[in-house]
């Protein structure tokens, strides 16, 4: 019944651990459907990618050219330093990860329900074809930006979760907020339908959005409003207030748009030179007590040295560990060969602190060591887009809690969640949702 006790948890949560192993695999539909009340995160359109799904964006690129790849990489040419580095790296994690898939293929009760993951068919591709889906990159860069407005419409029956401040909403209201460069909040404990230009986006509970281009970041200045906002308004709408000088964010999570990837991937949304990255003020926005930081990056060697001697330094960070995200598909098995050169199936998540005020930087000392090594396992979505892998990090984060949490470069909302980036709502589109 211990088994039955795990499924059921997963069944509930979208999170199975493995007995004994730091290895957990994660169903981001299941996740991210703890933010909503009214409505649910479509399990097909999430998944159209690696389920044999209808869908529209369904993604046959990977069997279709792996064997053109596999050829590619068979090609026996002398490694390079570099590569002999990233080759060195991966040999290192090999094992780990093949243990975490070990462990993941012998749970029967797991791999039963692997196939429902995707739900029925609800998948309406006439709906799909109806809406066109928005650019928010193209709409923020044209004169007419600061003139567009969304509608969030509160539902009658919405309860507040906080009594009192000014952030209160008289349910069943409308609000009318512009879109761009504005934080827009959703304070209420049930979700909300917004409206923008003719498209409808579902915002979860208790989170907020601030759709910008973060090379624009250095326009915040400390002391004007806008900043003042970001950093202390923030905590009156999903925290009471602790004390004033309790502010900015103690979880940070970062999946940049690293330059220098596929024709593919540009095509999908625009890539930002490194220069940027180092000079974004993440000390800034890091809670009094420090944050736990978290940063998605690709295999790339060069990538990796770049974090590690120039960025995480540039930005206070210290390194503490390397989690990894195994990719399957719904049969179990990985998305490609593991020793694929350029198409690891695997990506990792770099863990570092970064202290907030001298005063309470002997706390992190104290803070329960990372763990190294942890895999989580999953079925990516669209592509990528990462598993909300937040919530696990939860009891490494130093600080208040729950920790205050902050997500650059997003392209969803997640409760308790500020989601910043230059197309935040991406998935917020009814598209991606069912009714109830
Ligand atoms: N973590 C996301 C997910 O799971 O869906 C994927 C993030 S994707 C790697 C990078 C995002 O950064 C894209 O949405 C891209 O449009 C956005 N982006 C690119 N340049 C930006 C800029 N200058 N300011 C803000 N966002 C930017």
């Amino acid at each position: 019944s211990v088994i039955a006790d795990r499924l059921s948890t997963f069944l509930g949560t979208g999170i199975y651990r493995f007995e004994g192993s730091n290895t957990v695999f994660i169903d981001p539909v299941r996740v991210l459907n703890r933010s909503y009340t009214r409505f649910r995160v479509s399990p097909s359109a999430y998944y159209s990618r690696f389920f044999q799904s209808k869908g529209p964006t369904g993604d046959s690129r990977v069997p279709n050219n792996s064997r053109k790849r596999k050829r590619k990489d068979k090609k026996t040419h002398a490694l390079n330093l570099r590569e002999q580095a990233a080759d060195e790296r991966h040999q290192k994690v090999k094992p780990l990860l093949l243990e975490a898939h070990g462990s993941f293929l012998g749970a029967r009760d797991l791999l039963a329900v692997m196939e429902t993951l995707s739900g029925g068919n609800e998948f309406s591709g006439k709906e799909w074809l109806q809406n066109v889906e928005q650019s928010f990159v193209e709409l923020g860069s044209v004169w007419q930006a600061p003139l567009y407005e969304i509608t969030l419409n509160y539902n009658q029956d919405d309860k507040p979760t906080h009594d009192g401040g000014s952030s209160c909403v008289n349910y069943g209201e409308q609000r009318v907020l512009p879109v761009f460069n504005n934080l827009v909040v959703n304070e209420a404990g049930s979700d909300v339908e917004a409206e923008l230009l003719n498209n409808k986006y579902i915002i979860p509970k208790e989170s907020g959005f601030f759709m910008s281009d973060l090379r624009q970041i250095h326009n915040l200045i400390p002391g004007s409003s806008l900043f003042d906002l970001l950093q202390n308004e923030l905590q009156y709408i999903f925290i009471l207030p602790a004390a004033v000088s309790d502010c900015g964010f103690n979880l940070i999570v970062i999946d940049p748009p690293w330059e220098n990837s596929s024709a593919y991937q540009k095509m999908k949304y625009p890539t930002l030179p490194n220069r940027y990255l180092l000079s974004l003020p993440l000390k800034q926005f890091v809670h009094a007590k420090g944050a736990l930081v978290a940063l998605w990056v690709t295999n790339r060697e060069k990538l990796r040295v770049f974090v590690e001697k120039e960025l995480f330094p540039a930005w206070g960070v210290k390194y503490e560990a390397t989690l990894y995200w195994l990719k399957v598909k719904a049969d179990g098995s990985l998305i490609s060969e593991l020793d694929l050169f350029h198409h690891r199936p695997y990506e990792c998540l770099l863990l570092g602190y970064c202290d907030g005020d001298i005063a309470y930087s002997k706390c992190l000392s104290r803070l329960r060591p990372v763990l190294h090594d942890q895999v989580f396992i999953s079925v990516p979505g669209d592509y990528s887009r990462k598993p909300p892998v937040g919530e696990l990090l939860w009891e490494y984060v130093p600080g208040p809690k729950p920790p205050r949490c902050l997500e650059l470069f997003a392209r969803e909302m997640i409760a308790g969640w500020t989601s910043w980036g230059n197309e935040p709502l991406h998935f917020q589109d009814s598209r991606y949702f069912l009714r109830g």
